[in-house]
């Protein structure tokens, strides 16, 4: 059975971006594995890091990751796909310290990429995946942007479908920064069979995040409708950075 195995920065982004393509994948026969990176439960946050769980509504005793981590499980349960979960710290954790700099330059004293790239080397070693799904960081978060360079750190001798971040290409006025985009354009574009109904469905499963990316649940369907039904990739192999 071929492997597909997609690099998610946060518990969300692969649903959001790639879905339809990774239920189809499934559906195809293929074993998809969904391996979200920024994953960790982080005890008694503070600050932003704390705004970012209260402003969605919960407590702040609340494990605000691992009420993300069953969103997720639920998702992929409706994709057909398989969740793996690494334990590395979002960046609100990591200094990043308002919803701007989430979006801003890296951090002299970020070396996620060093750490992704060293969780994700086994990985790739073990599984030896048929096809990898990974994010272009069109918005330029800063977890997005740590995951590419991660990916042009390893290597990897599978193709790679760099998926267009989702909400983020919609949103160019409010996060413009488009940081690969030079290095993505010149891989050919690829567009794939997409299962639009899976999709839908699992996006709605990330019930925390609707609200505040979306406005709720009718939101996310408006979004994803004027997305449009095709989910276009850039292809081939890791480009140099
Ligand atoms: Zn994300």
């Amino acid at each position: 059975m071929p492997l597909a195995l997609a690099f998610s920065p946060h518990l969300d982004d692969a649903a959001f971006s790639c879905g339809g393509t990774l239920a189809a994948l499934a559906a195809d026969g293929w074993e998809v594995v969904v391996t979200t990176l920024f994953t960790a439960s982080v005890p008694a946050p503070a600050g932003f890091a704390l705004a970012c769980q209260t402003d969605k509504g919960l407590p702040p005793e609340a494990d605000y990751m691992a009420i993300r981590r069953a969103e997720d499980a639920e998702a992929c349960r409706r994709l057909e796909v398989k969740p793996v979960w690494l334990p590395f710290r979002e960046a609100p954790h990591r200094g990043y310290g308002s919803a701007a700099a989430l979006f801003g330059p890296l951090r002299s004293d970020d070396a996620a990429h060093l750490d992704l790239a060293s969780a994700l080397e086994p990985l790739l070693a073990q599984h030896r995946p048929d096809l990898l799904l990974a994010p272009q960081a069109i918005g330029g978060h800063v977890d997005h942007v740590q995951t590419v360079r991660a990916l042009h750190l390893l290597r990897p001798a599978a193709r790679v479908l760099w998926w267009r971040d989702f909400p983020y290409l919609a949103r160019r006025a409010t996060h413009p920064a488009r940081p690969f985009e030079r290095t993505m354009a010149t891989l050919p574009e690829e567009t794939r069979p997409i299962r639009l109904e899976n999709k839908r469905h699992a996006c709605a499963a990330y019930a925390t995040q609707l609200g505040f990316q979306f406005g709720g649940p009718e939101g996310l369907a408006r979004a994803l409708d004027e997305a449009g039904p095709q989910e276009v990739f850039r292809a081939g192999a890791v480009a140099a950075a």
